[in-house]
């Protein structure tokens, strides 16, 4: 899996650009995209019942981003064919909405990009079918607070690494794994900036962060080993092991000081039951 960048291979180095810092205004418009993503998550938490196909999920999900206005960003990106990514229990990421059904017990990580006003924002979570096994749901578990370290670490004066680090100590200190070869992302302009966001790494490392980067923070973890393969329909990646999955992600605003902004949070996800 050499070369995945977000949600895509590598650009080649010279097309890559600068960190963009995005004023104050720019960062209002990617928290509106970002409260619509929330919406649309806790719309899907909500709809995601044993029996519905994630092809049916996704439908939902398109008219609902579309009647408030927004453009669902992976729809036609690079190709993709659907307006949000449904990856179930091994499948970690960019899973093709399709004739899967939903299952009691499943674990469900749906990702949703939406652009409105020609901003961006980017925000995943895996959400539990009913009763899940308890190694499943220590995942998630894991996999919320691993988010939650990284988005404290994304601070004006920290580097990427710090970043990385984080996510990595919770997850590896609890006996998971974290896919090496998927990273989160800058975002806000468009779907996938500068910097790339490893979950592993050191501490003082990498890009410096300053106030006005957006940046998409997004451990990929397993139960098992980190190894993912490629499907065949060239988008969907799970694990070799065949072990779960999980996925959270949020869109997050460096400050001036002190804690990042959370962009992709909002009330509904509380009443959906979405931590954080
Ligand atoms: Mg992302």
């Amino acid at each position: 899996m050499e070369g995945v960048w977000g949600n895509r291979e590598v650009p080649p180095a010279e097309t890559r650009t600068v960190i963009i810092r995005k004023s104050t205004q720019e960062v209002d418009g990617i928290a509106k995209a970002g409260e619509l993503v929330a919406e649309t998550i806790a719309l899907l938490g909500e709809q995601a019942q044993p029996g519905i196909t994630t092809a049916e999920l996704d439908r939902i999900a398109e008219d609902f981003i579309r009647e408030h206005g927004g453009v669902p960003t992976s729809k036609g990106y690079r190709g993709f064919p659907a307006a949000t990514c449904i990856s179930p229990n091994s499948m970690v990421v960019h899973g093709i909405p399709g004739a899967h059904r939903v299952d009691e017990g499943d674990l469900l990580s749906v990702d949703v990009g939406i652009t409105l006003d020609g901003l961006v924002a980017d925000s995943a979570y895996t959400f539990a079918i009913g009763e899940v096994d308890p190694e499943a749901h220590r995942l998630l578990e894991v996999g919320r607070q691993a988010l939650t370290a990284g988005i404290e670490q994304a601070r004006s004066g920290n580097r990427v690494g710090d970043i990385s680090h984080a996510v990595q100590q919770v997850v590896e200190g609890a006996g998971f794994s974290v896919v090496r070869s998927l990273v989160g992302h800058g975002v806000g302009r468009s779907y996938h900036e500068e910097p790339q966001i490893p979950n592993f790494g050191e501490p003082g490392r990498g890009p410096l962060l300053q106030s006005g980067m957006t940046l998409a923070i997004e451990p990929m973890i397993t139960v098992g080993d980190p190894e993912v393969y490629l499907h065949d329909d060239e988008w969907s990646i799970s694990t070799q092991d065949g072990s779960l999955a999980a996925h959270f992600e949020h869109t997050v605003a460096v400050a001036e000081e002190g804690p990042s902004r959370i962009l992709t949070a909002a009330k509904s996800r509380e009443r959906a039951g979405l931590v954080p």
